[in-house]
């Protein structure tokens, strides 16, 4: 541990300048890096300093506006819904080639950003990022629709078609990955787009998408608005002429945009809220094994995760152990300037975020939860904090209730499986949950019990292009990911043709 925290001053001393350049911090509409029509631009910090990386345009209602009108001039005559979708899905191909090729200095802008560790982005985010594109590109030539037999002397076929405008509004925690999530199942079923980024990182997706304009993706297909959620995301969510809107966020704001959206022109919303997911440690289970998983499950990506195994349950009889060996994990977190090789957890995004989580420990400190290890500020620059662990955490506490998308892990006690089913189903969302048992049994009734989205058993934060993603409950309506996230960016239509003497029907 010593040697730990040693080794992280040090990191924290040395700033590493990021090895990329900043050259878009104009919003994207119809192809042309522009200036927000407000003249107005709004500064993007560095989470390791709280310094100033870059002034970007901040959009608002005319800007949204404007690009609304690209994207929907570019789905009513432009070439992407018309072209073959082949076609389309070569230009998501090129797209994905040309950001592996640049993969260095995206996954850089990213850290720089965001404050994620730079290996995570360089060698698990960016390839999914690239991957869910190419898995998109796979689907954009294999939709289709039916033919089905009626009752009458009618052919009947269903048409698969793109939705149209798609108006998507997206968080800082993966700014990439949920661009990716958006963005590639929109473009493989032929819509167009306008995307707004999270005001806490918009530098990534403004690189990623002068790249796709590079890979042949016409003007007006994707349009990038930068700004904040009040005004430039309220103006997408209630616009008359997007057709379809997305969003990932907390679920406050969602009940706000799907107010929006229901206000204006009744869009159909795809929501990815917020969660506090179950992580259940049975009895039999490997305590090493399940420790090491429970700390990823809930340290990974500073803890800002919408499905972080939040409630860590473990049972009675291993509780002990348990708690001892997974506050000795936490104080060998390594936390540091994220660009540093080894380091496993950089700053939290902002300084709302820092002060969030903080109060959140000391509610946790006054609710009588034994905390373990952490509880504070790491140095004194940037938002860092210290990976911190409660035991003797209960249900009614804040801290087992609130999402806090921070590094604070909450450990609970329980007796037996209809209590832990019982309990971890008794909060307003259902984004995911872990269970780490070796009884097959066991496994078999906490998956069909739990009320989440995804249960993961024996592992977590499995996110490949092809597992669809969201919530039950309260943290979402839809899903994400996978042959289901077609459907969000798809209308059916019905065509019954009159057979006239048909030789059979
Ligand atoms: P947030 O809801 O404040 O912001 C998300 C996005 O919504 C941002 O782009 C923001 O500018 C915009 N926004 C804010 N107010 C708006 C408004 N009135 N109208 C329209 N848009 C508005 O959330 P956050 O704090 O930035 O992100 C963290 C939250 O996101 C957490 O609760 C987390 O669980 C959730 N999240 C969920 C998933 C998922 O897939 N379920 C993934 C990542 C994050």
């Amino acid at each position: 541990t010593s040697i730990t925290r040693l080794s992280t001053a040090a990191a924290l001393e040395e700033l590493i300048t990021p090895p990329v350049k900043i050259e878009h911090t104009k919003l994207l509409i119809n192809g042309q890096f522009v200036d927000a029509a407000s003249g107005k631009t709004f500064p993007t910090l560095d989470p390791r300093t709280g310094q100033l990386i870059a002034n970007v345009a901040e959009g608002d209602l005319e800007d949204v506006n404007r690009a609304v009108a690209a994207a929907r001039k570019a789905f009513d005559e432009g070439p992407w819904p018309r072209m073959t979708a082949y076609e389309r899905s070569k230009i998501l191909l090129r797209f994905a080639d040309l950001v592996e090729k640049h993969a260095d200095e995206i996954a850089a802008l990213e850290v720089w950003d965001n404050g994620k560790p730079y290996d995570q982005a360089a060698t698990d985010e960016i390839p999914l990022f690239v991957r869910l594109f190419r898995y998109y590109a796979g689907w954009a030539d294999k939709i289709h629709g039916l033919t089905i037999q009626a009752d009458g002397p009618h052919h009947v076929q269903t048409l698969h078609e793109p939705i149209g405008v798609a108006g998507q509004i997206i968080p800082w925690n993966f700014p990439l990955l949920m661009y990716a999530w958006k963005v590639g199942p929109a473009l493989a079923c032929g819509n167009t787009i306008v995307l707004k980024t999270a005001e806490q990182t918009p530098l990534s997706a403004l690189y990623v998408s002068k790249l796709f304009h590079e890979a042949g993706l016409p003007p007006g297909v994707l349009n990038i608005v930068s700004g904040y959620g009040p005004s430039a995301g309220a103006a997408l969510a209630s616009h008359m002429d997007v057709d379809k809107l997305a969003f990932t966020g907390s679920t406050s704001t969602g009940k706000i945009v799907l107010g929006l959206a229901a206000k204006s022109n009744l869009k159909p919303v795809t929501l990815e809220l917020g969660g506090k997911s179950p992580f259940i440690v049975c009895e039999d289970a490997n305590v090493d094994e399940a420790v090491d998983l429970a700390h990823a499950a809930l340290f990974f990506n500073q803890g800002q995760c919408c499905c972080a195994g939040s409630r860590t349950f473990v049972h009675e009889r291993v509780y002990d152990e348990f708690v001892e060996k997974a506050k000795a994990r936490a104080l060998n977190r390594v936390v540091g300037d994220p660009f540093k090789k080894g380091v496993e957890q950089g700053p939290q995004v902002d300084s709302e975020q820092f002060d969030k989580i903080l109060k959140y420990i000391k509610s946790g400190v006054d609710s009588g939860a034994t905390l373990e290890t952490g509880g504070q500020r790491f140095g004194s620059n940037g938002y860092y904090i210290q990976p911190t662990v409660f035991s003797n955490v209960q249900d009614d506490m804040l801290i087992a209730k609130d999402e806090i998308f921070g590094p604070v892990q909450s450990i609970l006690k329980f007796k037996d499986i209809n209590e832990v089913i019982r309990r971890s189903n008794a909060t307003p969302f259902g984004l995911a949950a872990g269970v780490f048992t070796q009884n097959l049994d066991t496994a078999n009734t906490l998956t069909r019990a739990l009320k989440a989205g995804t249960v993961w058993v024996n592992c977590f934060d499995v996110f490949d292009a092809a597992i669809p993603f969201g919530g039950y409950k309260m943290s979402g309506h839809g899903r994400e990911k996978g042959i289901y996230s077609l459907n969000n960016y798809l209308q059916v239509k019905a065509v019954v043709t009159h057979l006239k003497n048909p030789a059979w029907l």
